[in-house]
């Protein structure tokens, strides 16, 4: 399918693409969102109560307030993979998994992230048979069975939270002593009667017959192996950036594979912009503010960038 050229394209559908959305928008520019997955991370989370003025939202609520308030400015909403972008005439030309093309004068990019898997044997064996890489989506499915929680970052703090609401028992497997997820998650799970911290210790594999049964975790000081009896297994390593994606797009990326961008969100490449979790800025800290506040950035950059080359067009 042919289309006018947008001034911009932006590819993603999580907070950070919705936030490029508001404001390009607002700038007036001719403005498509190209995505795959409402709400992006977002759309697996719970109670969200980090975001300034909205206290305790439901993450659901939150992605319905985002649609509506770009659904006021008129833009469209594309459901579909951008496979391939490339520059032709001046114009980038993007190409979907679903067979549509379309043309802009400036992208930006907020794809996120992908999620880390632990590379343990079982793991892919057992996943939706008790492996889940989703605590907030699957944890009413795991009401009074035991479960193991590995990872020691926001992620897997806020998972065993929500996890000790429904299993009889929640493991937190973490190979360090220390966490790096925030204080008032660490502080939270503490005071949970049926979490145990399995620290320092990594898992070697995960154990069932047709559904999981354990985990082996071995403590790293003393080589000492245990096996935790489990029924749900939730791994919550953290995630990996997208680096096919950027390599096909021709972005640069720095050393761990994330897209390369300056203060002003601009990548290696002229009239390509990124925002939120994919790029290279801010590493260690995502939030959906955060990501909001690069798409806005980002939104900023390209309308300087298309009236520029609108008015040196019309020169
Ligand atoms: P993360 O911060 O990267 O933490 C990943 C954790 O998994 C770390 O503790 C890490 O251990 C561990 N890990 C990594 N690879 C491992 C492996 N192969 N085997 C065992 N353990 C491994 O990831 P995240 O917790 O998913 O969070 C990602 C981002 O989203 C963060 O910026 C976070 O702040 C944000 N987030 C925010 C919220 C919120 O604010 N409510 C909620 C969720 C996520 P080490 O510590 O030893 O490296
Ligand atoms: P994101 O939520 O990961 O969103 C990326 C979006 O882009 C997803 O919808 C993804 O779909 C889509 N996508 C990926 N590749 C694509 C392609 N080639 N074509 C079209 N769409 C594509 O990332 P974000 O917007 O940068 O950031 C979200 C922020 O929320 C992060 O900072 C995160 O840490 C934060 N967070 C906070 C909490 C909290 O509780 N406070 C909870 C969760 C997340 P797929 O999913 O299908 O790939």
């Amino acid at each position: 399918m042919q289309t006018d050229t947008h001034d911009v394209v932006i590819v993603g559908l999580g907070p950070a693409a919705y936030s490029a959305a508001l404001y390009s928008a607002r700038f007036m520019l001719k403005t498509l969102v190209v995505g795959e997955n409402m709400g992006g991370q977002l759309a697996e989370a719970g109670e969200v109560d980090d975001y300034p003025g909205l206290i305790g939202v439901q993450a659901q609520q939150m992605i319905e307030a985002f649609n509506e308030h770009v659904k006021k400015y008129s833009v469209p909403i594309v459901l579909d993979r951008v496979e391939s972008i490339k520059k032709e005439d001046g114009e980038f030309l993007l190409n979907t998994q679903g067979g549509s093309e379309f043309r802009a004068r400036a992208v930006i990019l907020a794809v996120g992230v992908e999620r880390r898997r632990l590379n343990v044997p079982g793991e892919l064996e057992f996943l939706g048979k008790g492996v889940s890489y989703c605590s907030v989506c699957d944890a009413p499915l795991f009401k009074g069975k035991r479960v193991v929680v590995i990872g020691g970052g926001d992620s897997a703090l806020e998972g065993a939270e929500i996890l000790s609401r429904y299993a009889s028992k929640v493991y937190l497997v973490h190979r360090r002593n220390e966490f790096r997820a925030q204080p008032i998650y660490v502080e939270s799970v503490k005071k949970k009667t049926n979490v145990e911290f399995v620290l320092n210790s990594v898992v070697k594999k995960i154990e069932g017959e047709k559904t999981v049964n354990g985990v082996v975790v071995e403590e790293r000081e003393r080589n000492a192996q245990r096996k935790l009896e489990v029924q749900g297994v939730f791994i919550e390593i953290g995630f990996e950036p997208p680096k096919e994606f950027a390599k096909k797009v021709g972005v640069e990326t720095d050393p761990n594979g994330y897209i390369k961008v300056d203060e002003w969100m601009r990548t290696s490449v002229k009239g390509v912009f990124a925002a939120g979790d994919c790029t290279s800025v801010w590493l260690g800290f995502r939030q959906v503010v955060t990501a909001a506040a690069q798409g806005a950035v980002a939104a900023h950059s390209a309308f300087k960038y298309v009236i520029e080359n609108k008015k040196s067009l019309s020169a």
